[in-house]
Formats: structure tokens, sequence, C-alpha cells
């Protein structure tokens, strides 16, 4: 669930929500009238349905970052990151976590860390375009984790996959064969 919370001396509105498994800070264009928890002013509600609407398109896959956060450091990012299918899996692995380290706890990206270099040994030797939902089926089969972990874990690598919406947000772990 995101919230919206309010910085600043001039009460800038702030959008948080969840992307591909990492929760996001945003910056709105609405300033709080009150600063008040719970204020009900023109820009809190306008925020409110801002929120209600990223998490929408989220859900439905429709959501594009660049529009509604054009100036955002993730935006950026994730140019460096466009994805090529050419690169193998590792040096995507690599520059997916660097590009997160500065967006989530110290603690999360050790975690993200961990699962990269299981990740990592797995698909190491394959480029971005050879790598097939039936590859990383078989890998959350043979692996102990849940399938949503390991889409957290991917995270933006999950929509190039274009994975199975199903596959990707079952809560538990999908049984062997
Ligand atoms: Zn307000």
């Amino acid at each position: 669930m995101g919230s919206i919370r309010k910085r600043g001396k001039k009460n800038r509105i702030e959008i948080i929500f969840m992307f591909q498994g990492i929760r996001r800070y945003e910056q709105s264009l609405y300033f709080c009238e009150t600063s008040k928890q719970n204020c009900k002013c023109r820009d809190c509600k306008s925020a409110n349905a801002l929120l209600n609407e990223i998490e929408r398109k989220i859900a439905e896959k429709s959501f594009k970052y660049e529009i509604y956060f054009p100036d955002s450091k993730y935006v950026h990012e994730n140019q460096q990151l466009h994805l090529n299918g050419d690169m193998y899996f590792n040096t995507y692995a690599e520059l997916w976590l660097s590009s997160t380290e500065s967006s989530v706890a110290y603690s999360t990206f050790k975690t993200y860390g961990t699962a990269v270099g299981k990740l990592s040994s797995y698909f190491s030797r394959f480029k971005l375009c050879e790598i097939k939902p039936s590859h990383v089926q078989q890998y959350i089969t043979t692996s102990k984790l849940s399938a949503k972990t390991i889409a957290n874990y991917l995270g933006s690598y999950t929509a190039y996959l274009n994975l199975q919406s199903e596959m990707i947000s079952s809560p538990k772990p999908i049984q062997a064969y």
C-alpha cells in the first residue's frame, strides 16, 4: 500500500509506492496547506488521487514511470539500464543491483545482493534474450525460494521476461512438476 507524506517547510507532498519490489519516494507538484495527518486540503486530495492512479496502473502493468516522474532518479538510472538483449545476465544483474543501492535500506540492499549472487550463478551463461520463462520456471522449481521472492529479486527483469502475472504474483512456492 502506498501513502503520501509532506516534506520541508513548504509541505511538499511526496508519493510513496511500491514498484518492482522497491519502495519509491517521488516528489509531486502538490503542497499541503496544513501539514496535518489525514489532511483533506485540495492538494492532499489530488496527491491521493495520483497515488491511487499510479497503484492502479502498476497493478494493470501499464505504469510508465517516466510519464509521471520524468525527473526521477529512477528514470535516469533505468535509461542506463535500458535492456539490451545481448547483455549477459550477470552484467544486467550488477547494473540493476547498483541502481537500487541509493533507493533501498542497507539491509534490503544486502538481501538483493545475496539474491543476485544466487541468480547469477544459475543464469550467468545466458544472454538476456536467451532466457525464456521456462528457464525461470525451472529455476523457481529447483530453488527453495517462493516465486514472489524471486520476482522481487529480479525486479524489473521480470517485466522483460514478460512472465505470466499469475506466475510471479503467486504468494506460495510453486511446486515441483
Ligand atoms: Zn493537506
